[in-house]
Parts: C-alpha cells; structure tokens; sequence
C-alpha cells in the first residue's frame, strides 16, 4: 500500500512494508551478508545501478530499507539511512559536509560526543568549530564565516531543554548556503519534523524514543533532497556505520507504537514537571510545557507535544542531587531516555562528565542539575517514588 499520503499512525505501521514471496504480515529479518546474483550480467547491472537487486549488506538490505522508508515517510524526507547507532549518524554528517579548513557551528549543549569527536578528533584534521546558544539566532549570525559549511542544532537540547527556531536558524543558514542538520532525538518524528521547517538533514540517535525499549543502540539520517541524501549514503556505505538487519527488525517493531507511548509518557512529564515546580526542595524546573519555561510559545510553534524530558535543580545543590539519585526506587538511576522506563542521571558526573567545568557552566549544565526522563509507568506511582526520594534529599 502507498502510504504517502497516508496519516501518521498509518506510516507508522505500514510504511515501508513490501510484499515477500512468502506474504511476509511484516517485513521478515534477511540476515544475510551478501546477495546470490542470477548471472554474471545481473551482477554487473547490480553495480552499475541499471538494476536495482541487492548486493551486500552494507550497501543495502531488504529489511534495513524498510525501516529506511518508514523513517523518511515519518518526517516526509526523500529518503532515510539507518545507521548503527546514534553517533555513527554524526559522524557520518561531519564527513559528508566538513573537511580541511571547513567550519562548523554547533548548540553549545549539545549531547557530549557529537562535540567531543570535534574537538578531540575532527580538529586533527583542520576543522574548525564555534559552539554557540543557538537559541538566540544572533548568536549564530555572529560567528558565520565564508568557510562555514554545517549549521548542527540540537532541540531541545540535551539535557539544558533550551529551544533553538529551526525556521529562523535554516533560513539564516540557507542565505549563506550551509547545511542545515538538527539532531531530533529528544523530540521524535512524533513531535517535531525539521525538514518541514527547512532543515536539509534530520538525525536521531533511534536509541531513544524511536526504538523506545531500551533494547537497542541504533541512529537514523533522513534528507530532504536526492542531493544531500546521496552523499550521505555514499559516506556511510564508505565508512561502514551500517545497521544490521536484526536491529533493524527490532526498530521497526518498537516504532511502531510511537504515538501511544509519546502521548502517556508526554501526559506524565507535564504532571510531574508541575509537581515539582511547586516543591518545595526544588529550585528550578525546565520543561516546555510549563508556562515558566522561556521557550513555551515556541515549543507550541514547532512542536506537536512538550516531550517527555524534564531537567530540574535541587535547592541543595550537587549533595542533594546525589542523595535524590540515591533514594528514587522505582525511576532507574541509569543514562539514555525515550523508552518505556522512567530514568534519573546527572549530567555533570555522567553524560556531561567529559566536558570541562567551565565548558559545562557556560552550556548552562550545573553541578545540580538532574536530568528525568518519563516513562510510561503509572504517573501516581513515578511522583509517590520522587515524593520519598526527594523527602531525603
Ligand atoms: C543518545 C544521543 C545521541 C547519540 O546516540 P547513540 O545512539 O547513543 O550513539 C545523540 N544525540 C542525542 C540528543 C542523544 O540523546
């Protein structure tokens, strides 16, 4: 079926679904390396793109290229990648677009590695970077060179929940002709669709709340033009950041239920973010939901739902943080979000921890902040757990 002009939750379950000589109800796992070809012609024809079978698995897989149309349907992209986890997508993004002398402009909170690899890695081979709030589009203006070829916007941000205006930056970004790549994650296809909004590259660390099991380490790239989507494709045949068939599986399965988990998980967080914005051991509370949040009115703009992350700051700081992550029971004290469970971490000695202090404080990550990611539990029972944790904290 041509799911195209179909609804959301329709692509959901049938986009990227084909027809198999066995009537397959869901695309069937090929774990296999490599394509039998029927002759030495069929085989030349393969590689020369005159027809379009399968050769390896690198390059292309049955399985995997269902997963890939479901992911581009989602965000109406031309075309998706998957990749194997959310890191080789940024990395296959940097190659794509950077090289010697290239610069780049990225969310000052970032997720950690996808700045890490440019300062630790990518400056070896000549790239240069500015890391900005790109939640004021003049701060990106400013550092705009001739040289700058890549505009990477993380919204909302991991784990400050700061909202950068995809329209206004790709904009900025296109009167200069650099490339626009907005790591997605923390909102899903669910929530928020980049390319719709003039981004050219939408990426997902697919760990997240794409899989949303906590099973699977995954990463998509989904472009909006054959132009971008072919030299995507092309570096992460090249580098070798493929998925494999079985995860792919897996993610297609998870994916499935992406509306009903966002909406239970989205219902909870507001509920939750309300209940300790009025806490009294709480000093701070950063959800888009909340009419507090500095970004409310745009969250409404570009996104379907506020999410379902929520970061918050003790009143005793960095201890009371500690003894908070100590005492939850049922909320998991472990990395990651977007699945079924509920998840507690802390940034500055966990996800953050390979940033300097300075670094941390000027992306505007406190040694107290702690970082909540909703689960689909039942809300009375996560708030009963904080109400216990937090007496002691
Ligand atoms: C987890 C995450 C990544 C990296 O993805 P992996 O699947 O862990 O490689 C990138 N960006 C964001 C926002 C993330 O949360």
């Amino acid at each position: 079926m041509d799911t195209k002009n179909k609804g959301f939750n329709t692509k959901l379950i049938h986009a990227g679904d084909y027809e198999d000589a066995f009537g397959s109800a869901v695309p069937p796992i090929y774990q296999t390396s490599t394509f039998r070809f029927k002759s030495s012609k069929h085989g030349a024809d393969c590689f020369a793109g005159r027809d379009p079978g399968y050769i390896y698995t690198r390059i292309g897989n049955p399985t995997i290229n269902s997963l890939e149309e479901k992911l581009a349907q989602l965000e109406n992209g031309y075309r998706g990648i998957a990749l194997s986890s959310g890191m080789a997508a940024v990395t296959t993004v940097y190659i794509a677009f950077l090289a010697k002398d290239a610069h780049i402009i990225s969310t000052d909170a970032v997720y950690g590695p996808s700045r890490a690899v440019l300062e630790r890695d990518f400056s070896r081979f000549g790239v240069e970077y500015d890391f900005v709030d790109t939640s004021d589009i003049s701060n990106i203006k400013k550092v705009i060179r001739p040289n700058t070829k890549l505009l990477y916007i993380e919204t909302p941000t991991n784990p400050t929940i700061a909202l950068t205006d995809i329209k206004s930056a790709s904009e900025l970004a296109h009167e200069h002709g650099i490339i626009v790549c907005v790591d997605n994650t923390f909102s899903s296809p669910y929530l928020q669709k980049p390319l719709d909004l003039g981004a050219d590259i939408s990426l997902h660390s697919i760990t997240k709340f794409i899989n949303g099991h906590a099973d699977i380490v995954g990463g998509a790239l989904i472009a909006k033009d054959e132009e971008v989507y072919k030299k995507l494709r092309q570096t992460m045949v090249y580098m070798g950041g493929n998925m494999d068939p079985h995860q792919a599986y897996m993610v297609n399965r998870g994916l499935k239920t992406l509306s009903l988990r966002m909406e239970r998980s989205m219902e909870s967080a507001q509920k939750i973010a309300e209940y300790l914005e009025k806490h009294p051991k709480v000093e701070w509370v950063k959800y888009p939901g909340l009419k507090s949040h500095p970004q409310h009115d745009l969250a409404k703009q570009q996104m379907k739902g506020f999410g379902a992350m929520i970061s918050f700051g003790l009143k005793g700081g960095y201890q009371a943080g500690e003894k908070l992550m100590d005492n939850v029971h049922l909320a998991m004290l472990a990395v990651s979000l977007g699945g079924v469970e509920t998840l507690i971490q802390h940034p500055a000695s966990m996800t953050h921890a390979g940033l300097s202090k300075q670094a941390r404080e000027a992306a505007g990550i406190s040694d107290g902040l702690v970082r909540f990611a909703v689960g689909i539990e039942d809300c009375e029972d996560i708030i009963e757990d904080l109400e216990n944790a937090l007496a002691k904290a």
